[in-house]
């Protein structure tokens, strides 16, 4: 065993990504105790809208109790019906594709490009042009004979897409965009927040995502109808008050003014949590900048992402061992580590569904390791990781 590694296999345990309560949490708890609102009818959950519209730069944002319940509600108010096809992106956490078949519309897989590991537009446009048809005015898609309505990005791991090419082919073929932010809380694409680039988009707050309500969403959008709409659907789709007379199945998807307290002081601090991330992600890159056969995650030129979740690709056939023996080295120092998500299209669930290529991803999720990146952790554990990922890889 290398020396250099010292970590006592009893020290406290480094997670992946733990929440970090700093702020005003407390605070803000204790007046929703002491006023008695602590269900979704409550002064913090129209705070909290207005706080996230006012950050991402939307007219509206609508709290709901988890990110995909907001994805489920931003299909329901694009239009998308059963039989529709979706087009997403199968390098993602399933929540979209769920969402998706929650509608009964189905999901076309678009496979990552290589670079930042996001919706390849290059597949996208192939598909567009070359596997579909227009009988008046709608997309056919030639091999399964439905009808495309929508683009779902998904912007993984902190990075946008590359929003330009996605909106110009939606405008082309007359696509939503539903965006799912779930990932990239704070991020930008050419100066532009993400969340205000598609026709709406949805937002996670879990436990593990760079703000926390402890479990929350929001669904964000310039379309007033539609965000009436959102509120309308989350709320049971209740038309009279008194009466409960309710003209639509509705839904019980609103986020609760305890949750939505935690979440106006999270996002009070979210400058602060980004600027930890980005810092994290510098001291990673700089450390394994010169290792080879580890590449790191990037940042494109015209992004700026919030590096919500640090994660690392491993060269078995250079280095030796792949990313499930780092995994289980790593875990043996108690340093929790992760694959990405298996692709979509790879999922039982979604077996016989259509893939645009899906190589990329298949090769991203052998390779892939998701590092420590709480925003708390601090720069003695985060050397200590690096020393302890060297020392099992054998690189100095
Ligand atoms: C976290 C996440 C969601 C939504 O998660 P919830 O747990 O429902 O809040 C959706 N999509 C992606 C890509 C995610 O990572």
């Amino acid at each position: 065993m290398n020396n250099d590694v010292s970590r006592d296999q009893s020290a406290n345990s480094i997670p992946l990504c733990v929440p970090f309560i700093n702020g005003n949490e407390s605070k803000y708890l204790q007046e929703c105790l002491e006023t008695n609102w602590l269900s979704s009818a409550g002064p913090f959950v129209s705070r909290f809208e207005k706080m996230f519209s006012e950050y991402i730069g939307t007219s509206d944002a609508v709290a709901t109790v988890n990110g995909t319940a907001a994805l489920h509600t931003a299909l329901l108010v694009a239009g998308i019906r059963a039989d529709q096809e979706v087009l997403v992106s199968t390098m993602t956490f399933i929540a979209p594709i769920n969402a998706i078949r929650y509608v009964g519309a189905w999901p076309v897989f678009v496979d990552a490009e290589p670079e930042y590991w996001q919706m390849d537009i290059h597949r996208l446009r192939d598909f567009l042009e070359n596997g579909c048809r227009y009988d008046n005015g709608t997309v056919i898609n030639k091999t399964t004979g439905r009808q495309v309505k929508a683009i779902l990005p998904v912007h993984i791991l902190g990075h946008p897409c590359d929003m330009d090419a996605i909106i110009e082919l939606a405008h082309q073929y007359d696509l939503v965009v539903i965006e799912d932010a779930t990932e990239s809380l704070g991020s930008k694409y050419k100066d532009v927040m993400v969340g205000h680039l598609g026709d709406v988009a949805c937002f996670s707050f879990n436990g593990n995502k760079l703000i926390t309500t402890g479990g929350g969403g929001m669904l964000v959008t310039d379309n007033q109808v539609w965000a009436d709409k959102a509120r309308y659907l989350t709320t049971q789709a209740k038309d009279d008050p008194i009466e409960y007379i309710h003209n639509n199945i509705g839904y019980n998807y609103r986020l609760s003014n305890v949750n939505a307290a935690i979440g106006c002081a999270q996002l009070e601090s979210v400058h602060h949590y980004i600027e930890h991330k980005r810092e994290i992600a510098r001291t990673y890159i700089q450390g394994f900048q010169s290792v080879l056969g580890i590449t790191a995650m990037q940042e494109a030129p015209w992004a700026y992402s919030s590096f919500w979740m640090f994660t690392i690709m491993i060269r078995a056939d250079v280095l030796g061992l792949g990313s499930r023996d780092l995994l289980r080295g790593l875990a043996a120092y108690n340093i929790e580590t992760r694959p990405l998500w298996q692709p979509n299209h790879m999922s039982p669930a979604y077996s016989g569904c259509q893939v645009l290529g899906g190589n990329v991803a298949e090769k991203l999720y052998s390779e892939s390791l998701s590092l420590p990146c709480s925003v708390g952790l601090s720069k003695n554990d985060q050397l200590q990781i690096l020393k302890t990922v060297e020392s099992i890889l054998r690189i100095r």
